[in-house]
Protein backbone atom coordinates (compact mmCIF):
# COMPACT_ATOMS: atom_id res chain seq x y z
CA UNK A 1 0.00 0.00 0.00
CA UNK A 2 1.16 3.65 -0.87
CA UNK A 3 -0.24 4.88 2.34
CA UNK A 4 0.11 4.13 5.96
CA UNK A 5 -1.12 4.95 9.56
CA UNK A 6 1.86 6.48 11.98
CA UNK A 7 1.58 4.81 14.92
CA UNK A 8 3.48 5.68 18.09
CA UNK A 9 4.60 1.99 17.77
CA UNK A 10 7.49 2.73 15.93
CA UNK A 11 9.79 2.21 12.77
CA UNK A 12 8.84 -1.65 13.68
CA UNK A 13 4.96 -0.99 13.98
CA UNK A 14 5.18 1.27 10.79
CA UNK A 15 7.13 -1.93 9.11
CA UNK A 16 3.60 -3.57 10.49
CA UNK A 17 1.26 -1.50 9.10
CA UNK A 18 2.95 -1.87 5.85
CA UNK A 19 2.34 -5.38 5.59
CA UNK A 20 5.83 -6.86 4.67
CA UNK A 21 9.63 -6.68 6.17
CA UNK A 22 9.66 -3.60 4.47
CA UNK A 23 11.21 -4.61 1.42
CA UNK A 24 8.51 -3.49 -0.75
CA UNK A 25 8.26 -0.34 0.99
CA UNK A 26 6.63 2.48 -1.38
CA UNK A 27 7.84 5.55 -3.93
CA UNK A 28 6.21 7.76 -1.37
CA UNK A 29 6.15 7.70 2.41
CA UNK A 30 2.49 9.31 3.63
CA UNK A 31 2.31 9.54 7.38
CA UNK A 32 -0.88 10.32 8.63
CA UNK A 33 -0.75 11.48 12.56
CA UNK A 34 -4.28 11.45 13.58
CA UNK A 35 -3.12 12.05 17.03
CA UNK A 36 -4.57 15.38 18.37
CA UNK A 37 -1.73 16.01 21.05
CA UNK A 38 1.01 15.15 18.63
CA UNK A 39 -0.86 17.80 16.30
CA UNK A 40 -0.64 20.42 18.77
CA UNK A 41 2.92 19.75 19.33
CA UNK A 42 3.85 19.92 15.57
CA UNK A 43 1.61 23.20 14.86
CA UNK A 44 3.79 24.77 17.35
CA UNK A 45 6.71 23.36 17.27
CA UNK A 46 9.14 22.50 15.05
CA UNK A 47 9.48 19.51 12.11
CA UNK A 48 12.96 19.14 10.74
CA UNK A 49 13.51 15.90 8.19
CA UNK A 50 16.86 14.88 8.20
CA UNK A 51 17.93 13.54 4.81
CA UNK A 52 20.04 10.76 4.96
CA UNK A 53 24.13 11.69 3.84
CA UNK A 54 25.33 9.85 0.85
CA UNK A 55 27.06 6.47 2.03
CA UNK A 56 30.40 7.10 2.85
CA UNK A 57 29.90 10.32 3.76
CA UNK A 58 27.51 8.47 6.82
CA UNK A 59 30.39 6.28 7.42
CA UNK A 60 33.08 8.59 7.23
CA UNK A 61 31.39 11.23 10.09
CA UNK A 62 29.58 8.39 11.54
CA UNK A 63 26.27 9.53 11.80
CA UNK A 64 23.57 7.82 13.78
CA UNK A 65 20.36 9.47 12.66
CA UNK A 66 18.60 10.61 9.63
CA UNK A 67 16.88 8.33 6.95
CA UNK A 68 18.85 5.58 4.75
CA UNK A 69 18.98 6.79 1.92
CA UNK A 70 18.68 9.65 0.08
CA UNK A 71 15.22 11.68 -0.81
CA UNK A 72 14.42 14.60 -3.19
CA UNK A 73 15.13 18.27 -1.31
CA UNK A 74 11.68 18.96 -2.48
CA UNK A 75 9.07 17.26 0.13
CA UNK A 76 5.81 18.88 0.96
CA UNK A 77 3.82 18.94 4.43
CA UNK A 78 0.30 19.44 4.63
CA UNK A 79 -1.28 20.53 8.10
CA UNK A 80 -4.91 20.39 8.06
CA UNK A 81 -5.00 22.19 11.12
CA UNK A 82 -9.34 22.10 11.74
CA UNK A 83 -8.99 18.09 11.35
CA UNK A 84 -6.05 17.49 13.35
CA UNK A 85 -3.88 15.80 10.62
CA UNK A 86 -0.42 16.09 9.50
CA UNK A 87 0.96 14.49 5.87
CA UNK A 88 4.28 14.65 4.98
CA UNK A 89 5.32 13.22 1.38
CA UNK A 90 8.52 12.67 0.91
CA UNK A 91 9.66 11.27 -2.22
CA UNK A 92 12.90 8.68 -2.50
CA UNK A 93 16.34 9.98 -4.62
CA UNK A 94 16.57 6.72 -6.17
CA UNK A 95 13.83 3.88 -6.70
CA UNK A 96 15.31 1.58 -4.82
CA UNK A 97 13.73 -0.74 -2.19
CA UNK A 98 14.47 0.61 1.40
CA UNK A 99 15.27 -2.10 4.10
CA UNK A 100 14.69 0.01 6.62
CA UNK A 101 13.45 3.65 7.35
CA UNK A 102 17.16 4.94 8.41
CA UNK A 103 17.49 5.84 12.30
CA UNK A 104 15.45 7.77 14.53
CA UNK A 105 16.72 11.33 15.70
CA UNK A 106 16.62 12.52 19.51
CA UNK A 107 13.49 12.37 21.30
CA UNK A 108 11.79 10.04 18.48
CA UNK A 109 8.20 9.20 19.05
CA UNK A 110 8.06 11.33 22.06
CA UNK A 111 5.76 13.65 22.91
CA UNK A 112 7.28 16.94 24.21
CA UNK A 113 4.75 19.70 25.82
CA UNK A 114 5.38 22.83 23.83
CA UNK A 115 6.44 24.85 27.59
CA UNK A 116 9.64 22.15 27.59
CA UNK A 117 11.10 22.54 23.90
CA UNK A 118 12.29 26.01 24.49
CA UNK A 119 12.81 28.17 21.69
CA UNK A 120 14.91 26.60 18.52
CA UNK A 121 16.64 28.77 15.88
CA UNK A 122 17.66 27.75 12.35
CA UNK A 123 19.81 30.45 10.43
CA UNK A 124 17.81 32.20 7.42
CA UNK A 125 19.04 33.87 4.20
CA UNK A 126 17.92 37.22 3.66
CA UNK A 127 16.77 36.98 0.16
CA UNK A 128 15.03 40.59 -0.20
CA UNK A 129 13.98 44.21 1.04
CA UNK A 130 11.30 46.24 -0.66
CA UNK A 131 10.35 49.48 0.81
CA UNK A 132 6.32 49.08 1.44
CA UNK A 133 6.27 52.87 3.12
CA UNK A 134 8.74 55.27 4.42
CA UNK A 135 10.12 53.52 7.22
CA UNK A 136 8.42 49.67 6.79
CA UNK A 137 10.08 47.19 4.63
CA UNK A 138 9.08 43.76 3.43
CA UNK A 139 11.72 41.27 4.45
CA UNK A 140 11.83 37.84 2.74
CA UNK A 141 14.08 34.80 4.22
CA UNK A 142 14.62 31.65 3.03
CA UNK A 143 14.62 28.94 5.50
CA UNK A 144 17.28 26.33 5.40
CA UNK A 145 17.01 23.41 3.29
CA UNK A 146 14.98 20.74 4.72
CA UNK A 147 13.23 22.17 7.12
CA UNK A 148 9.84 23.17 7.38
CA UNK A 149 8.34 25.81 9.45
CA UNK A 150 4.68 27.03 8.89
CA UNK A 151 3.98 29.96 11.27
CA UNK A 152 0.21 29.59 12.02
CA UNK A 153 -2.29 31.96 11.77
CA UNK A 154 -1.94 34.81 14.41
CA UNK A 155 1.40 33.78 15.82
CA UNK A 156 5.03 35.46 15.81
CA UNK A 157 8.45 34.13 15.81
CA UNK A 158 11.77 35.22 17.29
CA UNK A 159 14.70 36.94 15.43
CA UNK A 160 17.82 36.71 16.46
CA UNK A 161 20.75 38.40 16.11
CA UNK A 162 24.39 39.13 17.50
CA UNK A 163 25.03 42.80 18.23
CA UNK A 164 28.15 44.33 19.29
CA UNK A 165 28.54 40.51 20.48
CA UNK A 166 25.45 40.03 22.30
CA UNK A 167 22.59 37.63 21.28
CA UNK A 168 19.39 39.94 20.58
CA UNK A 169 15.86 38.72 19.99
CA UNK A 170 13.03 40.61 18.67
CA UNK A 171 9.35 39.13 17.99
CA UNK A 172 7.96 39.74 14.56
CA UNK A 173 4.65 38.43 12.98
CA UNK A 174 5.20 36.54 9.74
CA UNK A 175 2.65 37.85 6.93
CA UNK A 176 1.30 36.11 4.01
CA UNK A 177 1.70 37.10 -0.06
CA UNK A 178 -2.15 37.08 -0.20
CA UNK A 179 -2.49 40.59 -0.58
CA UNK A 180 0.22 40.93 -2.84
CA UNK A 181 -0.55 37.92 -5.48
CA UNK A 182 -2.83 39.94 -7.95
CA UNK A 183 0.45 41.87 -9.07
CA UNK A 184 2.83 39.17 -8.84
CA UNK A 185 3.48 35.48 -9.19
CA UNK A 186 2.63 33.68 -6.21
CA UNK A 187 6.42 33.43 -4.36
CA UNK A 188 5.74 31.40 -1.49
CA UNK A 189 6.46 28.17 -3.11
CA UNK A 190 6.67 24.87 -0.95
CA UNK A 191 7.17 27.20 2.25
CA UNK A 192 10.68 28.17 1.55
CA UNK A 193 10.25 31.37 1.95
CA UNK A 194 9.32 33.10 5.16
CA UNK A 195 8.16 37.31 4.87
CA UNK A 196 7.94 40.05 7.37
CA UNK A 197 6.77 43.45 7.27
CA UNK A 198 9.16 45.48 9.68
CA UNK A 199 9.25 49.46 11.16
CA UNK A 200 12.56 49.95 11.17
CA UNK A 201 13.06 52.69 14.02
CA UNK A 202 16.19 54.97 13.10
CA UNK A 203 16.65 54.71 16.88
CA UNK A 204 15.90 51.13 17.69
CA UNK A 205 18.19 48.60 19.06
CA UNK A 206 17.37 45.74 16.52
CA UNK A 207 15.56 47.09 13.46
CA UNK A 208 18.45 49.27 11.94
CA UNK A 209 20.85 46.09 12.44
CA UNK A 210 17.89 44.28 10.46
CA UNK A 211 18.35 46.80 7.95
CA UNK A 212 22.15 46.98 7.38
CA UNK A 213 22.08 43.58 6.55
CA UNK A 214 22.92 42.70 2.87
CA UNK A 215 21.32 39.86 0.61
CA UNK A 216 22.71 37.32 1.90
CA UNK A 217 23.55 37.83 5.17
CA UNK A 218 22.07 35.43 7.75
CA UNK A 219 19.06 35.88 10.55
CA UNK A 220 18.02 33.41 12.98
CA UNK A 221 14.21 32.30 13.40
CA UNK A 222 12.67 30.86 15.76
CA UNK A 223 9.63 28.36 16.25
CA UNK A 224 6.47 29.94 16.82
CA UNK A 225 4.35 31.21 19.64
CA UNK A 226 1.31 32.80 20.89
CA UNK A 227 -1.93 32.10 22.03
CA UNK A 228 -4.50 32.64 19.03
CA UNK A 229 -6.37 29.91 18.27
CA UNK A 230 -8.01 29.00 15.01
CA UNK A 231 -11.14 27.38 16.99
CA UNK A 232 -11.99 31.01 17.94
CA UNK A 233 -12.65 31.47 14.45
CA UNK A 234 -15.79 28.19 14.56
CA UNK A 235 -19.24 29.23 13.48
CA UNK A 236 -17.89 32.80 13.10
CA UNK A 237 -20.14 35.73 11.43
CA UNK A 238 -18.45 39.03 11.98
CA UNK A 239 -14.84 39.67 11.94
CA UNK A 240 -13.90 43.17 13.20
CA UNK A 241 -10.21 44.15 13.31
CA UNK A 242 -8.95 47.15 15.01
CA UNK A 243 -4.98 47.49 13.93
CA UNK A 244 -2.65 50.53 14.35
CA UNK A 245 0.85 51.06 12.62
CA UNK A 246 2.36 47.32 12.51
CA UNK A 247 -0.11 45.93 14.68
CA UNK A 248 -1.46 45.08 10.70
CA UNK A 249 1.02 42.52 10.69
CA UNK A 250 -1.03 39.55 12.62
CA UNK A 251 -4.34 41.06 10.70
CA UNK A 252 -2.24 39.65 7.29
CA UNK A 253 -3.09 36.06 8.19
CA UNK A 254 -6.57 36.76 10.17
CA UNK A 255 -7.66 37.92 6.56
CA UNK A 256 -6.96 35.30 4.37
CA UNK A 257 -7.67 32.59 6.76
CA UNK A 258 -11.11 34.46 7.49
CA UNK A 259 -11.63 35.11 3.94
CA UNK A 260 -11.05 31.61 2.45
CA UNK A 261 -12.38 29.60 5.31
CA UNK A 262 -15.05 30.08 7.43
CA UNK A 263 -18.10 29.13 5.29
CA UNK A 264 -20.85 31.39 7.33
CA UNK A 265 -18.93 34.39 7.62
CA UNK A 266 -20.92 37.53 6.52
CA UNK A 267 -18.84 40.49 7.10
CA UNK A 268 -15.03 41.43 7.76
CA UNK A 269 -14.20 44.78 8.81
CA UNK A 270 -10.78 46.15 9.55
CA UNK A 271 -9.77 49.93 11.22
CA UNK A 272 -6.50 50.75 10.57
CA UNK A 273 -5.40 53.35 12.92
CA UNK A 274 -2.29 55.51 11.56
CA UNK A 275 -0.69 58.72 12.19
CA UNK A 276 -0.08 59.89 8.49
CA UNK A 277 -1.35 58.43 4.89
CA UNK A 278 1.95 58.01 4.31
CA UNK A 279 2.30 55.28 7.19
CA UNK A 280 -0.19 53.17 5.88
CA UNK A 281 0.97 50.09 4.88
CA UNK A 282 -0.54 48.15 1.66
CA UNK A 283 -3.56 50.47 1.66
CA UNK A 284 -4.01 50.59 -2.25
CA UNK A 285 -4.28 46.22 -1.68
CA UNK A 286 -6.76 46.80 0.90
CA UNK A 287 -8.91 48.50 -1.28
CA UNK A 288 -8.48 46.66 -4.04
CA UNK A 289 -9.24 43.46 -2.08
CA UNK A 290 -12.58 45.29 -0.36
CA UNK A 291 -13.80 46.15 -4.00
CA UNK A 292 -13.29 42.27 -5.02
CA UNK A 293 -15.32 40.85 -1.67
CA UNK A 294 -18.14 42.68 -1.10
CA UNK A 295 -17.40 40.71 2.64
CA UNK A 296 -14.73 43.11 3.25
CA UNK A 297 -14.49 46.72 4.39
CA UNK A 298 -11.52 48.85 5.90
CA UNK A 299 -11.64 52.16 7.35
CA UNK A 300 -8.24 54.15 7.55
CA UNK A 301 -8.12 56.25 11.06
CA UNK A 302 -5.44 58.86 11.03
CA UNK A 303 -4.07 60.44 14.50
CA UNK A 304 -1.81 63.44 12.34
CA UNK A 305 -3.17 63.95 9.25
CA UNK A 306 -2.77 66.57 6.77
CA UNK A 307 -4.94 69.25 6.10
CA UNK A 308 -6.13 67.24 3.03
CA UNK A 309 -7.54 64.32 4.73
CA UNK A 310 -11.10 63.66 4.44
CA UNK A 311 -11.39 60.47 6.44
CA UNK A 312 -11.35 59.74 10.02
CA UNK A 313 -9.47 60.99 12.41
CA UNK A 314 -8.07 60.45 15.94
CA UNK A 315 -6.90 58.16 18.58
CA UNK A 316 -9.19 54.94 18.97
CA UNK A 317 -12.47 56.47 20.96
CA UNK A 318 -15.81 55.07 21.61
CA UNK A 319 -17.31 57.06 18.87
CA UNK A 320 -15.57 55.66 16.37
CA UNK A 321 -15.83 51.86 17.93
CA UNK A 322 -19.71 52.41 18.71
CA UNK A 323 -20.31 53.29 14.70
CA UNK A 324 -17.73 50.65 13.40
CA UNK A 325 -18.72 47.42 15.59
CA UNK A 326 -22.43 46.79 14.08
CA UNK A 327 -23.28 43.32 14.11
CA UNK A 328 -24.41 42.08 10.92
CA UNK A 329 -27.13 40.68 12.65
CA UNK A 330 -28.79 40.95 16.46
CA UNK A 331 -26.80 37.74 17.67
CA UNK A 332 -24.40 37.60 14.83
CA UNK A 333 -21.65 35.27 16.24
CA UNK A 334 -18.45 37.97 16.35
CA UNK A 335 -14.88 38.40 16.82
CA UNK A 336 -12.60 41.38 17.43
CA UNK A 337 -9.11 41.29 16.96
CA UNK A 338 -6.99 44.11 18.28
CA UNK A 339 -3.23 44.82 17.89
CA UNK A 340 -1.47 47.94 18.18
CA UNK A 341 1.30 49.81 20.91
CA UNK A 342 0.48 49.23 24.15
CA UNK A 343 -1.98 51.33 25.02
CA UNK A 344 -3.85 51.59 21.82
CA UNK A 345 -4.67 48.33 22.73
CA UNK A 346 -5.44 48.37 26.42
CA UNK A 347 -7.73 51.76 25.79
CA UNK A 348 -9.46 49.22 23.04
CA UNK A 349 -10.23 46.71 24.97
CA UNK A 350 -11.37 48.91 28.05
CA UNK A 351 -13.66 50.67 25.55
CA UNK A 352 -14.78 47.23 24.16
CA UNK A 353 -15.92 46.39 27.66
CA UNK A 354 -17.95 49.68 27.96
CA UNK A 355 -19.55 48.55 24.53
CA UNK A 356 -20.50 45.18 26.27
CA UNK A 357 -18.38 42.62 24.38
CA UNK A 358 -17.06 39.87 26.51
CA UNK A 359 -14.11 38.42 26.82
CA UNK A 360 -14.45 35.90 24.46
CA UNK A 361 -15.49 37.74 21.66
CA UNK A 362 -12.14 40.00 22.01
CA UNK A 363 -8.67 38.74 21.25
CA UNK A 364 -5.67 41.09 21.84
CA UNK A 365 -2.24 40.44 20.34
CA UNK A 366 0.40 41.52 23.12
CA UNK A 367 3.65 41.09 24.23
P1 LIG B 1 13.56 49.54 20.29
O1 LIG B 1 14.98 49.59 20.73
O2 LIG B 1 12.65 48.66 21.06
O3 LIG B 1 12.97 50.99 20.21
C1 LIG B 1 11.71 51.26 19.58
C2 LIG B 1 11.42 52.75 19.64
O4 LIG B 1 11.28 53.13 21.00
C3 LIG B 1 12.54 53.63 19.06
O5 LIG B 1 11.98 54.72 18.41
C4 LIG B 1 13.32 54.03 20.29
O6 LIG B 1 13.95 55.25 20.08
C5 LIG B 1 12.21 54.13 21.32
N1 LIG B 1 12.72 53.83 22.65
C6 LIG B 1 13.40 52.75 23.04
N2 LIG B 1 13.66 52.81 24.34
C7 LIG B 1 13.13 53.98 24.79
C8 LIG B 1 13.07 54.62 26.05
N3 LIG B 1 13.62 54.07 27.13
N4 LIG B 1 12.43 55.79 26.13
C9 LIG B 1 11.86 56.35 25.04
N5 LIG B 1 11.90 55.79 23.82
C10 LIG B 1 12.52 54.63 23.70
N6 LIG B 1 7.19 44.99 14.67
C11 LIG B 1 7.15 45.01 13.31
O7 LIG B 1 7.65 45.97 12.70
N7 LIG B 1 6.59 43.98 12.60
C12 LIG B 1 6.03 42.90 13.22
O8 LIG B 1 5.55 41.98 12.55
C13 LIG B 1 6.05 42.85 14.65
N8 LIG B 1 5.52 41.81 15.33
C14 LIG B 1 5.52 41.82 16.70
C15 LIG B 1 4.94 40.74 17.40
C16 LIG B 1 4.89 40.78 18.78
C17 LIG B 1 4.27 39.62 19.53
C18 LIG B 1 5.43 41.87 19.48
C19 LIG B 1 5.36 41.91 20.99
C20 LIG B 1 6.03 42.91 18.82
C21 LIG B 1 6.11 42.91 17.42
N9 LIG B 1 6.73 43.92 16.72
C22 LIG B 1 6.66 43.94 15.34
C23 LIG B 1 7.56 44.92 17.40
C24 LIG B 1 9.04 44.42 17.47
O9 LIG B 1 9.11 43.27 18.28
C25 LIG B 1 10.01 45.46 18.07
O10 LIG B 1 9.50 45.91 19.28
C26 LIG B 1 10.25 46.64 17.13
O11 LIG B 1 10.75 46.17 15.89
C27 LIG B 1 11.23 47.64 17.71
O12 LIG B 1 12.47 47.03 17.93
P2 LIG B 1 13.84 47.84 18.01
O13 LIG B 1 14.77 47.02 18.84
O14 LIG B 1 14.31 48.26 16.66
O15 LIG B 1 13.45 49.17 18.76
P1 LIG C 1 2.59 54.22 15.52
O1 LIG C 1 3.42 54.94 16.53
O2 LIG C 1 2.83 54.52 14.08
O3 LIG C 1 1.07 54.45 15.90
C1 LIG C 1 0.02 53.94 15.11
C2 LIG C 1 -1.29 54.36 15.73
O4 LIG C 1 -1.44 53.80 17.03
C3 LIG C 1 -1.44 55.85 15.95
O5 LIG C 1 -1.80 56.55 14.77
C4 LIG C 1 -2.57 55.88 16.98
O6 LIG C 1 -3.84 55.76 16.39
C5 LIG C 1 -2.28 54.64 17.79
N1 LIG C 1 -1.60 55.02 19.02
C6 LIG C 1 -0.28 55.28 19.18
N2 LIG C 1 -0.05 55.65 20.45
C7 LIG C 1 -1.24 55.65 21.10
C8 LIG C 1 -1.66 55.95 22.42
N3 LIG C 1 -0.80 56.36 23.34
N4 LIG C 1 -2.98 55.82 22.72
C9 LIG C 1 -3.87 55.42 21.80
N5 LIG C 1 -3.53 55.14 20.52
C10 LIG C 1 -2.24 55.24 20.18
O7 LIG C 1 2.70 52.65 15.75
P2 LIG C 1 3.90 51.68 15.38
O8 LIG C 1 5.22 52.43 15.58
O9 LIG C 1 3.68 51.06 14.06
O10 LIG C 1 3.84 50.60 16.53
C11 LIG C 1 3.12 49.43 16.39
C12 LIG C 1 3.10 48.66 17.71
O11 LIG C 1 2.42 47.42 17.51
C13 LIG C 1 4.46 48.37 18.30
O12 LIG C 1 4.42 48.73 19.66
C14 LIG C 1 4.59 46.84 18.18
O13 LIG C 1 5.30 46.27 19.26
C15 LIG C 1 3.12 46.41 18.24
N6 LIG C 1 2.92 45.12 17.54
C16 LIG C 1 2.50 44.07 18.32
C17 LIG C 1 2.28 42.85 17.73
C18 LIG C 1 1.79 41.69 18.57
O14 LIG C 1 1.47 40.65 18.06
N7 LIG C 1 1.70 41.79 19.85
C19 LIG C 1 2.47 42.69 16.36
C20 LIG C 1 2.91 43.76 15.60
C21 LIG C 1 3.14 44.99 16.21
Amino acid sequence: SPYMEYHPGGEDELMRAAGSDGTDLFDQVHRWVNYESMLKECLVGRMTIKPALPKDHREEKNVLNGLSHEIQEDFSVRVVENVGKIEIVLKKKEDTSWKRLGHPLENHNLLIPKKDTGLYYRKCRLISKEGVTHDTKLFCLMLPPSTHLQVPVGQHVYLKLTITGTEIVKPYTPVSDFLLSEFKEPVLLNNKYIYFLIKIYPAGLFTPELDHLHIGDFVSISNPEGNFKISQFRELEDLFLLAAGTGFTPMVKILNYALTNIPGLRKVKLMFFNKTEDDIIWRSQLEKLAFKDKRFDVEFVLSAPTSEWNGKRGYISPALLSQFLKRSLDNSRVLICICGPTPFTEQGIRLLHDLNFSKDEIHSFTA
